[in-house]
């Protein structure tokens, strides 16, 4: 098992590709990197700090110029990971609903995807990582030892996104995800660069009816093999 360097995890929102990685990379002791956060801290920031969306350049820039720092967690709060962004913990912030809402449009940006993706590739390719995308697979690490494709139906990726917000205290409205999860699949399945697909060489899982403990346990053989 140990002579796997690099497993790559892709799937459209919500899939539960995050839960899977994080788990996986704990049973073989590796680094998990979730890539989603990168975009939804960008995404954040320029909805904090105000920043029309709809400018590339400006966003563009953002990724460039903004380091983000990614570390052990400094708190048991649910949290895999912190998140830093100029020295401010924004790791619950970018799970925010207006992140959600916007962090499609921020990642189909190719200039966005270019600086996000260099700093990616010199992770991953540090080896002993699980990394969690879109286009780990496809783009960032095509040479990834094994490549997982996990799948779900909309409804069922909107009713688990919807029962992980309401765990947290928050409020959710089902047909109101279920709508945002349909149109951030559109959106990043259909944009030019690094589009939403599974790899040639990927295995698909779809976790329509297995539970977060079934998908893992169909993982970790496969890393295996
Ligand atoms: O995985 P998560 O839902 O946190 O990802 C948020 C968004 O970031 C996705 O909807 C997608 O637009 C973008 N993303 C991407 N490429 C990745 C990871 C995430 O385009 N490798």
């Amino acid at each position: 098992m140990t002579h796997l360097r690099i497993i790559a995890i892709d799937g459209p929102a919500a899939s539960g590709k995050s839960t899977l990685g994080f788990h996986l990379a704990e049973a073989l002791g590796y680094l998990y990197f979730d890539t989603g956060l990168m975009y939804r801290a960008i995404t954040w920031l320029a909805l904090d700090h105000g920043l029309d969306l709809t400018n590339e350049s400006t966003i563009t820039r953002l990724a460039q110029d903004v380091p983000i720092e990614v570390t052990e967690p400094s708190f048991e709060d649910g949290r895999p990971c912190d998140v830093v962004v100029d020295g401010h913990d924004i790791t619950w912030d970018i799970r925010q609903p207006e992140v959600d809402a916007n962090v499609s449009i921020v990642s189909a940006y190719p200039g966005v995807r270019e600086a996000l993706t260099r700093q990616q590739r010199r992770i991953g390719l540090r080896g002993r990582v699980v990394m969690v995308g879109r286009d780990i697979g496809t783009v960032v690490l095509p040479d990834a030892d094994v490549k997982i494709y996990l799948d779900a139906s909309a409804e069922v990726r909107a009713r688990r996104r919807c029962d992980e917000m309401l765990q947290r205290g928050e409020t959710a409205d089902f047909v109101q995800i279920l709508a945002q999860v349909i149109e951030r699949d559109r959106i990043d399945s259909t944009r030019a660069v690094a589009p939403l697909k599974p790899a040639d060489d990927a295995i698909l899982i779809d976790s329509d009816k297995l539970d977060a403990d079934a998908v893992f346990q169909r993982a970790l053989s496969l890393c295996k093999k």
